[in-house]
C-alpha cells in the first residue's frame, strides 16, 4: 500500500490515545473529564458531548452523545432529540469548513449485532470524501492509517466549537 506523505500510523506517534482505555464505559470516562480519556472530547453542552472516535474512520469523525448513560434511542428525552439533530447542524458546517467533505455519513449503532462497540448511546458523524481511502485498506496488516494526527484534529475542532458557540 502506498503511504502518502501526508498520513502518519497511529503506532509511531507520541500519540494521546494508544489502547482502548481500561474503563467501564468510555462515554461515560469523557463525560466525568477522566484524565484517560480527556483528549477526545471537543465540546459539551447542558445535555450532550461531542468527541472523537477512538478509532476514527475519517479525521473528524465524531461522536455526539447524551450525559446520561443510557443505551436506546428511545430513551432521549425531547429535549436532547433536539439538541442532538442542532448539534449535527452546527457540526456539519463546522466538519465542511474544516475538512470541506463531499458528504456525510450520519447514525446510530445499537445492540451487539449492529457493530456497537459502546453501549452508551451515540451518533455517529463521518465526513466522507471523494477518492478516500477505503475501510479494508485502513485495516490492511493490522495498522489502521489515519490522515491527521488527532491533536492537530482536536485543537483544529475545539476552536471551531468555540467560535460556533460564541457567534449562536
Ligand atoms: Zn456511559
Amino acid at each position: 500500500m502506498k503511504i502518502e506523505q501526508n498520513l502518519v500510523i497511529p503506532g509511531k506517534l507520541d500519540y494521546v490515545r494508544g489502547d482502548k482505555p481500561d474503563v467501564p464505559c468510555i462515554l461515560c470516562s469523557i463525560r466525568d473529564n477522566d484524565e484517560r480519556v480527556v483528549r477526545l472530547e471537543v465540546g459539551r453542552t447542558e445535555l450532550m458531548v461531542i468527541s472523537l472516535n477512538l478509532f476514527p474512520y475519517n479525521p473528524g469523525h465524531l461522536l455526539i452523545f447524551p450525559l446520561r448513560h443510557i443505551t436506546d434511542l428511545r430513551e432521549l428525552s425531547s429535549d436532547e432529540v433536539l439538541e442532538t439533530h442542532r448539534l449535527l447542524q452546527v457540526w456539519m458546517d463546522i466538519l465542511e469548513s474544516s475538512y470541506g467533505p463531499r458528504g456525510f455519513n450520519i447514525g446510530y449503532n445499537m445492540g451487539v449485532t449492529s457493530g456497537a462497540s459502546i453501549e452508551h448511546l451515540h451518533c455517529h458523524i463521518v465526513p466522507r470524501h471523494r477518492n478516500e481511502i477505503g475501510v479494508l485498506e485502513m485495516v490492511s496488516g493490522g495498522t489502521r492509517v489515519i490522515v491527521e494526527d488527532p491533536n492537530v484534529t482536536l485543537d483544529k475542532l475545539r476552536k471551531a466549537w468555540r467560535t460556533a458557540e460564541n457567534e449562536s
